[in-house]
């Protein structure tokens, strides 16, 4: 393959840094520019606090990094990640109440936030034309004199000597949902992106436990949605290090608070019993820690009439999900997929071509949390008679999920970003749902719909 050229990726998180990889195939140098210091493996950083709180894999994320970065599974495998069965080895307490357990076939990878992204990074920097610059704060784009060609950025450099400029053929900005990238098109000249936000007020609070074999039966995973009856949620998932993370999150003017009573407290109202049991009764590792997040936020750069060569933005800069659907590092792996299936058909008309086609990765993921969110926190302008009406089909497929393993697999599927939602409305899976909430539950458990239950 001809490789020609410097491309600069700005932020050397989990896009930025698959963005590179992707990169590296078309460009003769990539350069990953980050603001943070670089800690040791498997520690927090600043510029990252969401590493703090319980990240989740989805196995499409797994699935597209491994493809990027092969091997990368058994890798984390090695340094303690837990692989396991979405269904078995976890428990998903959705629409109030489990889905029923069983051998589902879909692998998913258990390991902390930290320890994920120090792995991907050791990859990405192995590449012999890749090379990350830490402590480097990028300020803005320079480009050419009419404004057409983005031809680098002003960064500044921690460690002092003032603002200077790095030439560049191409621009990746994966700064996060705190991207300048609006800003710096205005500056340019350029129309900033339509931006829609959709407000949730999540607070989440998190603490780190010592695992012990006998908690929660057994399970590696324990997953609570909110439902209409509780906006209150969680997640309790195996780290390395025989380690729990312990996030519980509630919705508008209700935080769990950020002291170590108050969560406690919190774990104990929701209504499954593992996450009192692992808050009472495990050795805490940290203090808790609590994080807001206030709004799915999508900037629609696909829309754009005049957008400069030269330049592109991926991951959380375009678009960032509530995290209890665990999306985010997925949408990133899946959009770095994207660039690299782009960049083969060349570097004419790139930005045009990927925004396209992030928009379309993006679609989906988007409708399933700000569609869920609406429904839960009854959002107006997106909650509509035919949200309402999917959200209403949906309750009826998790309670049949009780005891039906086809539909919860058909559900997982879909939420793991594996298949389309349209699947969950094919003939043969409309037929479980009404049979599933036609039969009474003793019936249903002993139907020949029960694979398993738990
Ligand atoms: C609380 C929470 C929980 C989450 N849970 C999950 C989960 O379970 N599963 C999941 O898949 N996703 C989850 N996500 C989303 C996930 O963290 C992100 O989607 C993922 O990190 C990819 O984001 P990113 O790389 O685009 O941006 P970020 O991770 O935000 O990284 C941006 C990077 O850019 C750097 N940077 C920013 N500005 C500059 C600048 N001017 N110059 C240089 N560097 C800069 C930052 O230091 C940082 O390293 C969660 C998010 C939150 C907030």
């Amino acid at each position: 393959m001809h490789m020609q050229g410097h491309a600069i990726v700005i932020g050397a998180s989990i896009s930025g840094l698959l963005a590179a990889r992707a990169l590296a195939d078309h460009f003769e140098r990539v350069t990953l520019l980050e603001r943070d210091a670089i800690p040791p493996a498997g520690e927090n950083r600043k510029g990252v606090p969401q590493g703090h709180h319980a990240h989740g894999l989805l196995a499409q994320g797994r699935i597209s990094m491994e493809q990027l970065l092969p091997g990368l599974t058994t890798e984390l495998e090695a340094a303690g990640a837990a692989r396991g069965d979405l269904a078995d080895d976890a428990r998903w307490h959705l629409a109030g109440d489990f889905h029923c357990r069983f051998k589902s076939g879909i692998k998913g990878l258990l390991v902390s936030r930290p320890l994920l992204e120090a792995t991907v990074r050791r990859r990405v920097l192995a590449l012999p034309n890749v090379t990350l610059q830490p402590e480097v704060d990028v300020t803005g784009l320079t480009a050419s004199p009419d404004s057409k060609h983005v031809t680098g950025v002003r960064l500044r450099r921690l460690c002092g000597d003032g603002e200077q400029a790095l030439a560049a053929d191409l621009v990746v900005d994966a700064s996060g949902r705190g991207s300048r990238l609006p800003g710096w098109l205005s500056a340019l000249g350029y129309a900033p992106p339509q931006e829609e936000r959709v407000d949730i007020g999540l607070s989440y609070t998190t603490r780190v436990y010592r695992r012990a074999p006998e908690h929660a039966g057994g399970a590696r995973a324990i997953v609570l949605a909110a439902s209409r009856e509780s906006r209150r949620t969680g997640a309790l998932l195996f780290m390395e290090g025989e380690r729990w993370i312990l996030t519980v999150g509630g919705y508008r003017g209700d935080p769990p608070g950020a002291g170590e009573a108050a969560l406690l407290d919190f774990a104990r109202s929701l209504p499954a019993p593992q996450f009192a049991e692992v808050a009472s009764q495990a050795e805490p590792l940290t203090h808790p820690k609590t994080f807001r997040y206030p709004a799915n936020v999508r900037r629609r750069y696909e829309r754009l009439a005049r957008f400069p060569q030269g330049l592109l933005a991926i991951g959380d800069a375009i678009a960032s999900f509530n995290p209890v659907y665990g999306q985010g590092m997925t949408v990133a792996a899946l959009e770095a997929q994207a660039l690299a299936a782009e960049l083969a058909c060349g570097k004419e008309g790139l930005a045009r071509r990927f925004f396209r086609r992030a928009a379309k990765l993006v679609d989906v993921p988007w409708t399933i949390a700000v569609g869920n969110d609406a429904r839960l926190l009854d959002i107006r302008e997106y909650n509509g008679f035919a949200n309402r009406l999917i959200n209403g089909y949906l309750d009826r497929l998790h309670r049949a999920a009780r005891t039906d393993a086809v539909l919860s697999l058909a559900f997982h599927r879909v939420a793991n970003l594996m298949a389309s939602p349209a699947s969950l409305f094919a003939p043969a899976i409309v037929a479980r749902v009404l049979l599933g909430n036609l039969l009474p539950r003793r019936f249903r458990a002993a139907s020949p719909l029960a694979m398993t239950t738990r």
